[in-house]
């Protein structure tokens, strides 16, 4: 019997070419034989560390973005926002990318990823769902489309935009 002990996924940035990206999540890890990847994992979130690295994107919780952008002097990006969630978590409601735009003024982006990282559903650049990454997993509770998508890949996507209202049942369905 083989025991494989499970690493920490690399973060997958939503598109190429990947920016300076500060990733405030402990469940990646930083790939050690890429010195000019610009994503760094700080694994103890949003610090004046991550403000002197000045990056262009930022990955995180969304309650972490929620209090970055609480402290009334969000970083200035220029890239993008991602917003970081478990399965079985609600997406993002409209009324939470208006408020993340309005705060961060840069494209919102959403990933489901697992506990060690592993990218399960990731939004592109066309913003009209989330490709999901591994086949056969259960996505009871979302919406699931199937139509191709404008960036040409014709995996199912789980379906954005929700009212708040409704990604809240649809949550407590999934559980
Ligand atoms: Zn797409």
């Amino acid at each position: 019997m083989t025991f494989r002990l499970r690493r920490n996924s690399v973060f997958r940035y939503p598109m190429d070419p990947v920016p300076r990206t500060a990733v405030l999540a402990a469940c990646f890890r930083q790939p050690r034989f890429r010195p000019n990847y610009p994503v760094r994992i700080f694994p103890d979130g949003w610090s004046e560390e991550v403000s002197a690295f000045a990056p262009a994107a930022i990955a995180a919780r969304r309650e972490q973005l929620w209090g970055i952008a609480a402290t009334g002097q969000p970083p200035m990006l220029t890239h993008a926002v991602i917003a970081l969630e478990s399965r079985g978590d609600p997406l993002l409601s409209t009324e939470e990318r208006v408020w993340l735009w309005r705060a961060f003024r840069v494209p919102v982006f959403e990933q489901v990823i697992e506990p060690d990282g592993e990218l399960l559903a990731a939004e592109c650049e066309v913003h009209d769902g989330l490709h999901i990454e591994i086949p056969g997993l259960s996505w009871n509770g979302y919406h699931v489309e199937m139509s191709p998508c404008g960036c040409g890949r014709k995996t199912p996507r789980l379906a954005l935009g929700l009212p708040a209202e409704r990604a809240r049942s649809a949550a407590a369905y999934a559980r």
